[in-house]
């Protein structure tokens, strides 16, 4: 069980760097504050220390809810999954994130962070 939290911390660490690059790049002018969970998301988003615009809060928020009930460990990319967990419009909402991250990650040469996650 504590591996599987190790990885959930993980996971959730980078759907925060990706919507904060995100949010960055297409939110600029936005009113933004520190991105806080409750209940059981909160020990994993809290120590993140991001700020993101409102929409991107709540987005980050359910992928973060999403990410740790969900069923597979280890979990598979998010594309060869049976269950697709996310409704939309969060899931294009959060495509649209890791394709506009995605890119800028690659010119930075941190591919591996993408593949789970497209
Ligand atoms: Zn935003």
């Amino acid at each position: 069980m504590e591996n599987n939290d190790n990885a959930i911390i993980h996971d959730i660490g980078i759907l925060g760097k990706f919507i904060h690059i995100y949010c960055s790049g297409k939110h600029q002018g936005m009113s933004k504050s520190r991105v806080k969970g409750n209940g059981k998301v909160a020990q994993y988003v809290n120590s993140l220390d991001i700020e993101l615009c409102d929409d991107c809060k709540k987005l980050l928020l359910y992928a973060a809810s999403k990410r740790i009930i969900c069923p597979y460990h280890p979990k598979p990319a998010c594309k060869d999954c049976a269950t697709h967990c996310y409704a939309e419009p969060n899931r294009s909402k959060i495509r649209q994130v890791m394709r506009y991250s995605g890119m800028r990650m690659i010119f930075k040469g941190s591919i591996s962070y993408i593949k789970k996650f497209l």
